[in-house]
C-alpha cells in the first residue's frame, strides 16, 4: 500500500498536505472528477490522517485511540454522510449533521465531515449545508465528493475549494491492476472500455462484466446483419440491466460514428468488435445520430421513473437500430 490510497492521487495528496502544513486549509473542500477513481477513499484518509493523534508525514498511524475509534467506525468527531437506503441525501440527514456541528469537538481535535455522493442532496438538503458552510465552526472540514458537480448547488460550489481527480496515465493504471486484480485480459482495452479508471477494471474483472458486454454485442451484430429480429433480439437481453445495456450499445454507436466522421482506428474504443462497428457505421452518420439522442433520452427516463419499463425501452432501442 502507498502512502496515499492509490498512486494516482499523489498529486492531490501533495497538495493538500502542503496546504494544511502551511495553515492555509480551506474550511470545506470539493473532490471532482470521473466516477471510479477513488476519490471517496482519498477523502476518508483524509479524515484518518487529520484526526490521528501522531500521524507520520504521509498517513495516520493506525495505532493511537483515534485511529481505533475511526476504524471501529465510532470516532465520535467524525461523520460520514451518505443518501443511506434512499436514492437522496435528505433534509433530516443534513439537519442532524448541522446539530452535531455546533456541538464541540469531544476528543478536543478536528472534526471531519465526508460527504458523498454529494449531488444526491435535494436543494433543501444543500441549502441547509449552506449555512453551515456559511459559517463553518472552527476546526471542521468538510469534505464533499461528487462525480457530477455541475448537480451542485453554485452556493455550494463556490464555498468549497475544488480538487480535480483524473484518471491515471496508463502505465500506473496497468501496474496498479497488475498488483491488485486477477488479470486475464487486455487491460489496455478493459482500460478504454472503463474511461481509463482502474477500479473499474477491477470491478467490471469482478462482476463479469466483460462477458455480459460480450453477450450485448452478440446481439445487437445479429440484429444489424438481420439474423435476428430486434423482438427477439430484446428478450434475448431481458436478464441485464438496462442501463448498462445502453451503456454499452452506446459506447458502440460512439465508435460507429468515429469511423463515419473518418477518425482513426486507434481512436475506436471497442477495438475487440471493429467488425461490428464497422456494421454499425453502414447506415451513416445522421442515423447514428438519431439513435445516439434515442438512447440518451432513453437514458433520462431511467433515471426519472420510479419504475421504468426496461423491456419495452430496450425494444424501441433495437426496433430503431434493425432498421
Ligand atoms: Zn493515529
Amino acid at each position: 500500500m502507498t502512502n496515499t490510497a492509490f498512486p494516482w492521487h499523489s498529486t492531490q495528496w501533495s497538495l493538500v498536505r502542503k496546504q494544511f502544513a502551511n495553515d492555509r486549509r480551506p474550511h470545506s473542500m470539493l473532490l471532482t472528477g470521473p466516477a471510479d477513481l477513488g476519490k471517496r477513499e482519498f477523502a476518508i484518509k483524509l479524515a484518518a490522517f487529520l484526526l490521528c493523534s501522531h500521524p507520520s508525514e504521509q498517513e495516520q498511524c493506525h495505532n493511537c485511540a483515534q485511529c481505533h475509534l475511526l476504524q471501529a467506525g465510532t470516532h465520535p468527531d467524525y461523520r460520514y454522510v451518505d443518501p443511506e437506503d434512499s436514492k437522496l441525501i435528505k433534509i433530516e440527514q443534513i439537519r442532524d449533521l448541522n446539530g452535531w456541528l455546533v456541538q464541540t469537538s469531544q476528543q478536543g481535535g478536528e472534526k471531519v465531515v465526508v460527504i458523498y455522493p454529494a449531488e444526491k442532496m435535494n436543494n433543501q438538503s444543500a441549502n441547509a449545508l449552506l449555512k453551515s458552510l456559511e459559517e463553518p465552526t472552527p476546526n471542521t472540514l468538510f469534505v464533499l465528493v461528487s462525480d457530477q458537480p455541475s448537480r451542485l448547488l453554485p452556493t455550494i460550489r463556490s464555498r468549497c475549494q475544488s480538487f480535480q481527480f483524473t484518471p491515471p496515465d496508463v502505465a500506473t493504471a496497468v501496474s496498479w491492476l497488475e498488483q491488485n486484480a486477477e488479470i486475464h485480459l487486455d487491460l489496455h482495452l478493459a482500460l478504454s472500455l472503463a474511461g481509463g479508471s482502474p477500479l473499474k477494471v477491477k470491478r467490471d474483472i469482478n462482476d463479469d462484466f466483460l462477458n455480459r458486454r460480450a453477450e450485448v454485442v452478440t446481439m445487437l451484430d445479429s440484429l444489424v446483419a438481420h439474423k435476428i429480429p430486434a423482438l427477439a433480439a430484446a428478450a434475448g437481453l431481458q436478464k441485464q440491466d438496462t442501463r448498462e445495456v445502453i451503456q454499452i450499445v452506446l459506447s458502440l454507436i460512439n465508435d460507429a460514428t468515429k469511423i463515419c466522421l473518418g477518425s482513426d482506428v486507434q481512436d475506436i474504443i471497442n477495438q475487440d468488435h471493429l467488425e461490428v462497428v464497422r456494421r454499425l457505421a453502414e447506415p451513416g452518420e445522421s442515423f447514428l445520430f438519431g439513435a445516439c439522442d434515442q438512447l440518451l433520452t432513453t437514458v433520462r427516463e431511467i433515471e426519472s421513473s420510479a419504475n421504468p419499463n426496461s423491456q419495452l425501452l430496450i425494444e424501441s432501442i433495437l426496433i430503431k437500430l434493425s432498421v
